[in-house]
């Protein structure tokens, strides 16, 4: 382990159990790692038995009862248990039925231990729930409670290395449908009430813990003898029958492949899934009972092969974090890359053989590396492997870094290794740590056992340092350059193209894409490249995988101040597009050309080509025969169509006057095309979004849209009181919405006036990251600049920066990395 702060608050209370006992400090808030450490050392075998009555309202209290009984193994520290919640949610301690002493001090039950026996303990606690991780509505709820988040609701040791049992039972208003870990024991009527009853769980982390409750469908499917059933809340019955048979027939297929590669049969009870509106990730890997977002599962009828595929990976993703993550833990959260990487890992091998007709390389160059170069080519990146000294903070250890970058450098660990000594490392790691928990250094081990190479050598520049190498050609080979910060040389095999064109030989560094860094191309490769894009004749250039790594390597010329002129780049792919015909590509080029469109264009440059690309955007939406490319294209002309023809086609678009052969659209679709029009034509923003209130069909597409609307408003003091209303947490807790909100109030098109909400922003960052879900804060951060290309919101961060030189590492961090885009644009608009 590495090096972490043992420090606590100083100021803290001094406990003092006697002359035997040493004094004892009060833990800090959250989860430290020494309290973790203690905690592993002297607790074990613990069993949570739980009870919670649930109300119908969303505002009235949720009360419980738990016994926790575990074995304790020595006496000489107090037993803390974590409650992250108000004290006077705490109504009883008890032990054997008897009231005991315990003082409740910064977020912790804190027992003393000679109340306690060595050997095993069974303390009963009576206590209100808190409500913030149970993501309440007025139909249902649910839990989230990674990465800490249990221990706001009940008591309990929260932390991923002390695995326990866990039985729960559920009281619930009469109508309720509830779902956990466990399977169902018993549903009983008590009144007005139902009385849910789960078995026993498995050994499990904390924060894999979960229960959702309330309204909700449900379908059951048995698939080879592995029964599911699905729990839903989408109203659209058709788009559910639609839907239904391939989720079932992904996660069958999922598993079993699992099974087979892991040698290791599905680890628990059985297994279902839940589809929430709204819900914070894609997924969540609660064993036995999985959350998904529900629009990344029900796909909608126009759904472009990406959306399937993205669908399929994380059906495939969450299920392979049944063994990897909750089979075997990560044993503190700074592993937490480490289940990451093996879901998308494992998701990537287990959805490629359904998809036979989609170029998979191509797939995983797009899907991984210009996600993973935004962060590393910032100031704020950090490595693979990072500390962590409270698992409070363990939600900002999240981003890119250890959902793009690390799959990449698995796959570069299996091509050194081969794909044979990686599954028998893999199946001696789960057989080695099943039920338990194990660190990257531990796999490391298994692998360095079997190998002649140096693995942990590669390891620690590959995983424990931050960054990207950077490359050039010289003479025939592809060189690093001198790694600015510490020499390091980052081992990877590299492939180099060439195109003879007349007596010139022009180098493609990195031509197999499969290469990480930044790769520079002189200007003469790079023209060639445009004015012969696709050519069929070429071996090269024929190839999407060359062109996918051609593309990226272009961009991020782009943005390194390399050129081409941004002007010059739109233009560029304006001519690519109509010679681009795999799905995927289009997408790429389409999301660099909205990107270069709305920050790095000057309003004039966007002025000179509105036309053009409007005519370009439109004319490829009306030809393509792709369904999913001409949704691609639909949303490209959506966002980018300002002139009055365009803003005429959308209108007409969204009132149905005018359609397009095979362009459907979804209630989302035009949901969207309403935003858009109400920011472009701001004499009837109003009309258009009641007009779109009225026709939206859905509670919660209908619930979003009324929480949206404000931050669309033309008055700009009605924004600016939707502003001031994020700043109450209660006002954030639809995540998805805020988000939504965020994009259009930042709006390049509104960018100006939106440059005063940036500083109280980054002031209630802090606080949000506390009220908020992981990915929040990160999130925040990118809705509220991603629209902003100019000095003054530039220089908004800066100064936020340097008026806080304490700021806490990682949030400063999310902020360098969330201004990086806007701080090149500023750069390149020179
Ligand atoms: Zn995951």
């Amino acid at each position: 382990m590495k090096n972490y702060c043992f420090l606590l608050l100083s100021g803290c209370m001094m406990f003092c159990f006697g002359c035997k006992q040493a004094r004892y400090q009060t833990p800090e808030k959250g989860v430290s790692f020494s309290l973790n450490e203690e905690r592993k050392k002297s607790i074990d075998s613990i069993h949570y038995e739980i009870e919670l009555d649930i109300p119908a309202g969303k505002n009235e209290r949720i009360t419980g009862q738990e016994q926790i009984s575990f074995v304790l193994k020595s006496q000489d520290r107090p037993v803390v248990l974590d409650f992250s919640a108000d004290g006077k949610q705490l109504i009883s301690v008890e032990l054997s039925g008897e009231k005991i002493s315990y003082t409740f001090e910064n977020e912790h039950i804190i027992i003393d231990p000679r109340n306690l026996e060595e050997g095993k303990n069974t303390i009963s606690i009576r206590f209100i729930a808190g409500d913030l991780s149970l993501n309440r509505s007025e139909e249902y709820l649910y839990t989230l409670f990674v990465p800490d988040r249990a221990s706001t609701c009940f008591p309990l040791f929260d932390q991923p290395n002390l695995k326990a049992t866990y039985s729960l039972t559920l009281k619930t208003p009469e109508t309720w449908e509830a779902v956990s870990n466990g399977g169902l024991l018993s549903k009983t009527a008590d009144g007005s009430r139902s009385i849910y009853k789960f078995g026993k769980t498995k050994p499990i982390s904390s924060y894999l813990f979960a229960f959702a409750a309330g309204k909700f469908f449900k379908i059951s499917e048995s698939i080879e003898g592995r029964n599911m059933t699905m729990y839903y809340r989408e109203t659209d019955s058709t788009k559910v029958a639609r839907n239904r048979k391939d989720i079932f027939n992904l996660h069958a297929k999922a598993l079993s492949w699992l099974e087979d590669y892991t040698s290791f049969s599905y680890p628990f009870e059985k297994f279902d899934f839940v589809l929430i509106p709204s819900f914070q990730y894609g997924g969540m890997e609660h064993p036995g009972s999985v959350f998904y977002n529900e629009s990344a599962l029900f796909l909608d009828e126009n759904a472009s092969v990406n959306k399937e595929m993205a669908r399929a990976s994380v059906i495939a993703h969450e299920s392979a974090h049944m063994w990897f993550g909750d089979l075997v833990t990560m044993d503190w959260f700074n592993d937490v890359w480490l289940k990451e990487v093996f879901a998308n890992f494992m998701a990537a091998k287990i959805v490629h053989p359904n998809f036979p007709r989609i170029n998979h390389n191509l797939r995983f160059l797009l899907a991984h590396y210009p996600n993973a170069y935004e962060v590393d080519r910032t100031a704020g990146t950090n490595p693979i492997l990072q500390d962590l000294e409270n698992l409070k903070n363990a939600g900002t250890l999240y981003g890119a870094i250890i959902y793009m970058k690390a799959p990449i450098v698995m796959r570069q660990l299996e091509k050194k290794i081969g794909d044979m000594l990686m599954q028998e490392s893999l199946r001696e790691y789960l057989k080695t740590y099943a039920f338990g928990n194990a660190r990257w250094d531990d796999l490391i081990g298994i692998i360095d056992k079997k190998t002649p190479l140096n693995i942990a050598e590669w390891s620690a520049v590959w995983v424990k340092t931050p960054g990207m190498p950077e490359y050039l050609v010289i003479g025939d080979s592809i060189q690093q350059k001198k790694d600015a910060v510490s020499g390091r040389i980052w081992q990877q095999k590299l492939v180099l193209g060439k195109i003879a064109v007349d007596s010139l030989l022009l180098n493609f560094p990195n031509s197999d894409g499969t290469g990480y860094g930044y790769f520079e191309m002189d200007s003469a490769a790079k023209s060639y490249f445009v004015r012969n894009y696709a050519q069929k004749k070429d071996t090269l250039l024929s190839n999407p995988v060359f062109r996918g790594s051609v593309l990226v390597s272009i961009w991020e010329g782009f943005l390194r101040g390399a050129g081409p002129q941004p002007d010059v780049l739109v233009s560029d792919i304006l001519r690519t597009l109509p010679k681009e015909q795999n799905p995927l590509l289009v997408d790429y080029l389409l999301g660099n050309l909205q990107t270069a469109w709305w920050l790095f264009l000057t309003e004039e440059s966007r002025m000179e080509l509105q036309t053009d690309a409007e005519n370009s955007l439109w004319g490829l939406l009306e030809r393509t025969k792709d369904k999913g490319i001409k949704t691609s294209y639909f949303r490209a002309f959506k966002s980018i169509a300002q002139s009055p023809d365009g803003l005429v086609k959308m209108e007409s678009l969204w009132d149905g006057k005018l359609e397009v052969k095979g362009l459907v659209l979804s209630e989302d679709d035009k949901i969207s095309l309403a935003y858009e029009l109400a920011l472009k034509s701001p004499g009837n923003t109003k009309l258009i979004l009641e007009e779109q209130l009225k026709n939206t069909k859905n509670p919660d597409r209908k619930a979003g849209m009324q929480f949206v609307v404000p931050a669309l408003s033309a008055d700009p003091a009605e924004r600016d009181a939707f502003f001031q209303s994020l700043k109450k947490p209660e006002n954030r807790e639809k995540e998805t919405w805020v988000l939504t909100a965020l994009s259009y109030l930042h709006h390049p098109l509104r960018a100006a006036s939106a440059i005063k909400y940036l500083r109280p922003s980054l002031n209630i960052l802090q606080e949000i990251q506390l009220t908020g879900d992981i990915f929040f804060p990160g999130r925040w951060l990118h809705n509220t600049f991603a629209g902003h290309s100019s000095k003054e919101a530039a220089a908004v961060s800066k100064a936020f920066l340097s008026e806080n030189p304490d700021y806490p590492y990682y949030l400063k961090n999310k902020i360098i990395q969330s201004t990086d885009m806007l701080d090149r644009a500023v750069e390149l608009k020179r």
